[in-house]
């Protein structure tokens, strides 16, 4: 049938076969989607509800989470209450008639997950192994083979890992005695170049190991290798087939790189049977195809690759923009088409390196595959076709028809771990973009469908650098560093190498300009290995602190007079320059303050962020205003700078916080001393450096390490200091509140304070809340950083069911949550930041003990106690009664408090119930639970359904009320108003009854 030569050019074989493809399937056409009523239903229905279809989506996902039926009628009502269109008409009537009693809740409730079950049965062949085991029993007696696929993405614990893994080596060893005694199928059981295994599965990396991440490509890799080894293994002893999926574009490299080490081990160095999955929607997707099968010769043996167009398209896009990352997909549909093609061409013409199977649904792209399999004179089984179960049983049956080898994709599981596959089958099924979408429920022609790949729009910028303090364009954040590359992971590990060559040296102060060394000094330890000094620098007296405040007075009328504009510009040169030496800044912040890697890069941006941003507001703010329209009267109105700012600032946001309090005071044109917190007054110096390298004129901003209790008060009471900005614990914040309000001796001037102060933070988790995410947002937020930020979250309560299992979830999770030194890549607990912390801490851990239940408590393994860090391993506590220490104190270390609520209500209140307002969280999928948390959860920042740290600069303006802190949130728009006094000028311009002008006199 195919292997000949033709003379027909190949676009004219696409089309001839495409026709025939489409004739073959033209009986069926209908059946594409009337098979199934709903999905017909929710097909022609999307496409005239946009924004309704995403509602039901979300009903969707949510509703395998609910336990008892009156919460399933109960979220009906909430989401669709006010529906239009007829999937919400149906939603209203159930409703109706289950307030009137024609139909209980009982058996709407019922009926309801009937509905989605059956409907998730189209695409999910079944829930056990068993029913697994039939459905492909019963595809290849209709010709077909299978690929099965174990439900479950993104686990969050060694336990769900190792489990994943157990549920594959069971399938393929219950798999394999059935298999053996299917009848023969010489199509199925036999390609061109040898036997094919019966069974065939594919697996999906992200579930093998919680800490999957390619910031730590070695670990990464070796862990997730020690989990599929003996899949392979087993596959090798029953004769399987493994495939491995490809998932988001993040774990791209590191899957690529890890399935070529293992399938390069001697064990199954000759094995065929291997595989992986490759996206041609990605722009990196030719030069992989190329490292791939050039790596494929040099093996020896073939491997199999599906080469599907892939399935995270949304999510690719959306991510990236947040991030403000170039978008790793094409976003034009023919670009990806087209890249299909080419990859296409590329895989049969290099068919001794690789067995290629095709993963579409697309006639289009199955012709030209076909096409070009004739073209190279290739025989018909070289080349496999693969559908998704459910997704297009008429082109298969065509397929298989036609004599081609077909497998179909089986995912197998209970649907809340399927989640995720079934909406981006729903995502799928019911995108314009959609072959099958606008073939079979859209109506276009098979000429449009068949037409060449469009791939006309051409690329889209990526998102543009920042301009290097010129023109004031938009502000736009700084994106954080992506660790998914390569040459970002190279450059940062060596800042490390490279900052590590000056650690020692020594810091004066900077006053006016004029470097100042001290009899005392400040020696800063590395906080992993307590025994390497970073840095010393000078430690302040009283009366440098008064040097520093006489040259900062001196500094500011001329300041004052440089005008918001060339203030800002000096900022952003600032900004230019940490641009310029962001990786070794961020080597500094995990030397000095023992942050992570990813954390210590969330520093460095969210300090080029402030320059940003307040360079731009404070020229806003300061533009001349006039009040009133009246003839005879002039009203001018003008904000001006305070004079003297002090800030004091903490260690545990070394770089942005400093930079934040310091910029902003700079921006709007005062001057200032700066105080950097004992812990990290070398990353301080840094900065001060930098603002030098920016032309801020000498004495405007001075650079005084010192101790607290010293130079803080001695400047808190400071005559001519005329605001104090502050961040810091609760104590200090409050005593310092308390001195600035003293009138000084000599001053003229009641004190502004700006304190930021801590934080008792709570996340909601609901009833109905998706576990994976919780457990995901609240780990990264309780013990990212050792939980040493004012955001980071100390007490958990779980609604009702979610309690318990949630409890054990992050139990699991915290377990094996990577704890050591901040300079190893996969860290996420590091150590705390001197020995106080880690002795308050760990008395805190002891004391929780007697009042709770330890429901983890981990032990410091011998070789990190050996290192000297001032390490305290996490602790979770539960049941931990509302009203210990435990539950109120701000703990600044990794300890967790869990506690449970009966409803959401009583949740509220308990979070609610704090000294603190400074974040919180909600997880939750009931829109009236969330519009009751946005109401009475009155925290300065609150958070749905994400974790609750790393707000962003003009996205989330950061700062909380009651003893979190009093003045507005910075990074947000009313911040500079701080600091800043306003003035009136008022002229009269009435001369003898008429309104003349202004009197002429000098600008400025
Ligand atoms: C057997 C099998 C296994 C699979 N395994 C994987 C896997 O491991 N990993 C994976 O990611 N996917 C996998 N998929 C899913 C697959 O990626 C999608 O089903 C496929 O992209 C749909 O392509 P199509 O040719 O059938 O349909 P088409 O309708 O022709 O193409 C749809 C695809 O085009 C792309 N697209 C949509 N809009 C745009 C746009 N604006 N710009 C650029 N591109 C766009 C997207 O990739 C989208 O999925 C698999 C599919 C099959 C059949």
């Amino acid at each position: 049938m195919v292997g000949r030569e033709t003379s027909d050019s190949p676009e004219d074989r696409i089309q001839a076969i495409g026709r025939e493809l489409f004739d073959r399937v033209q009986k069926e056409a209908q059946a594409f989607f009337k098979g199934d009523r709903w999905t017909a239903g929710l097909v022609g229905w999307s496409l005239e509800h946009e924004e309704a279809k995403l509602q039901l989506f979300r009903f969707v996902d949510v509703l395998p989470a609910l336990r008892r039926d009156r919460e399933v009628v109960q979220h009906l009502r909430e989401y669709f209450g006010d529906q239009g269109g007829p999937f919400g008409g149906l939603a209203r009537l159930g409703l109706i008639l289950a307030r009137f009693g024609w139909l209980g809740e009982k058996a709407l409730g019922f009926l309801l997950r009937k509905v989605i079950r059956q409907f998730a049965r189209r695409f999910i062949a079944g829930n056990t192994p068993a029913e697994a085991a039939r459905a492909v029993k019963a595809a290849w007696q209709a010709n077909q083979a299978a690929t099965l696929d174990l439900l479950g993405e993104a686990c969050v614990s060694e336990d769900e890992a190792a489990a994943y893994q157990r549920r594959y080596l069971d399938l393929i060893e219950h798999l394999a005695p059935e298999a053996r005694g299917w009848p023969p199928n010489t199509k199925l059981d036999q390609a061109t170049w040898g036997p094919l295994p019966r069974i065939n599965v594919s697996v999906k990396l992200s579930a093998l190991y919680p800490q999957f991440d390619p910031i730590d490509p070695r670990g990464s890799a070796e862990a997730v290798k020690a989990r599929l080894r003996p899949i392979l293994e087993a596959a090798q002893t029953h004769g399987a087939h493994i495939q491995i999926d490809m998932e988001d574009w993040r774990l791209k490299d590191l899957t690529l790189q890890l399935f070529m080490e293992l399938a390069d081990e001697p064990a199954f160095r000759g094995s065929r049977h291997l595989g992986l999955a490759m996206q041609a929607y990605l722009r990196d997707a030719e030069g992989d195809a190329r490292r791939l099968v050039a790596w494929a010769k040099r093996r020896g043996t073939p491997i199999s690759v599906r080469l599907v167009k892939g399935a995270y398209w949304d999510y690719e896009t959306a991510h990236a923009r947040l991030e403000g990352w170039p978008i790793p997909v094409f976003e034009v549909k023919g670009q990806t088409d087209a890249c299909f093609e080419r990859l296409t061409r590329f895989y049969l013409e290099n068919a001794e390196a690789v067995d290629l199977a095709l993963g579409s649904h697309n006639i289009r792209s199955i012709a030209h595959a076909m096409a070009h399999r004739e073209r190279l004179g290739l025989a018909q089984g070289q080349m496999e076709f693969q559908v998704l179960h459910g997704m297009a049983a008429p082109l298969a049956r065509a397929l298989a028809e036609r004599g081609e080898r077909v497998r179909v994709y089986m995912p197998f599981g209970e649907l809340i771990p399927g989640m995720g596959y079934l909406v981006r089958r729903l995502l799928e099924n019911t995108s314009n973009e959609s072959f099958l979408r606008r073939g079979f429920a859209a109506g276009d022609s098979p000429e449009r469908l068949l037409t060449p790949p469009d791939a006309d729009g051409g690329p889209r910028a990526a998102v543009a650098p920042q301009p290097s303090g010129a023109a004031p364009k938009p502000f736009q954040n700084e994106p954080r560093t992506d660790f998914a590359r390569a040459e970002e992971r190279v450059n940062f590990a060596k800042a490390l190498a490279a900052v590590r060559q000056e650690f020692g040296r020594s810091y004066p102060l900077v006053i006016d300009g004029r470097r100042i060394e001290t009899a005392d000094q400040i020696v800063s330890v590395n906080p992993s290995r307590s025994a390497e000094v970073v840095g010393r620098t000078a430690s302040a007296t009283p009366e440098n602190a008064d040097q520093a405040v006489a040259a900062a007075e001196r500094a500011f009328s001329a300041w004052r007079g440089v005008g918001p504009k060339e203030r800002a510009r000096i900022l952003w040169r600032a900004a230019a320059v940490m641009r310029t030496r962001r990786a070794e800044l961020s080597a500094w912040i995990v030397c000095e303050a023992g942050k992570p890697w990813r954390e210590a890069d969330g520093d460095v941006t969210e300090a080029i962020d402030f320059l940003e941003y307040y360079g731009r507001q404070a020229i806003l703010l300061q533009e001349p205003q006039r009040l009133g329209d009246l003839p005879g009267e002039i009203n001018d109105y003008r904000r001006e700078p305070r004079g003297v700012v002090a800030v004091i600032a903490p260690w545990n946001f070394p770089l942005a916080i400093l930079t934040g309090m310091t910029s902003a005071a700079l921006a709007t044109g005062n001057t200032v001393v700066m105080k950097p917190a004992k812990s990290t007054p070398v990353i301080a110096a840094k900065l001060e450096g930098i603002f030098a390298d920016a032309g801020l004129p000498s004495g405007v901003l001075n650079y005084l390490p010192g101790p607290g209790d010293v130079v803080g008060e001695r400047l808190a009471r400071h005559a001519a200091v005329k605001m104090i900005a502050f961040t810091g614990s609760r104590d200090v914040g409050v005593r310092l509140y308390a001195q600035a309000a003293q009138l000084a001796e000599g001053g003229r001037h009641v004190k502004r304070v700006v304190a930021e102060m801590g934080g008792k933070n709570a996340i909601i988790v609901d009833d109905d809340a998706d576990l994976d995410e919780a457990v995901q947002g609240i780990v990264y937020s309780a013990f990212g950083y050792a939980g040493q930020k004012c955001s980071a979250c100390s007490r958990v309560i779980g609604v009702g069911s979610a309690h318990g299992r949630l409890i054990e979830r992050l139990v699991e999770a915290v377990r094996t949550l990577p704890l050591g030194p901040a300079e190893q890549p996969a860290t996420i607990v590091g150590p705390l930041i001197d020995p106080s912390a880690q002795k308050k801490v760990k008395a805190y851990i002891e004391e929780g003990s007697g009042v709770a239940r330890a429901a983890l408590v981990r032990e410091l393994p011998g070789e990190l106690a050996a290192l000297g860090g001032y390490y305290v391993p996490p602790a979770i506590f539960a049941e931990v009664p509302p009203t210990s220490r435990l539950a109120r104190e701000e703990i600044f270390g990794p300890v967790l408090s869990v506690m449970p609520a009966k409803s959401f209500d009583e949740a509220l209140a308990l979070a609610m119930d704090s000294d603190y307002a400074l974040t919180g969280g909600v997880f939750s999928r009931s829109p009236a639970h969330l519009a009751a948390a946005e109401d009475a959860f009155r925290v300065g920042d609150l958070y749905i359904n994400r974790g609750i740290t790393g707000a962003i600069v003009g996205r989330q303006p950061f700062g909380g009320t009651r003893l979190s802190g009093v003045g507005y949130q910075a990074g947000g728009p009313d911040y500079l108003l701080q600091f800043m006094e306003t003035r009136l000028i008022c002229e009269n311009t009435l001369r003898r009854g008429f309104a003349s002008g202004r009197l002429a006199r000098e600008e400025g």
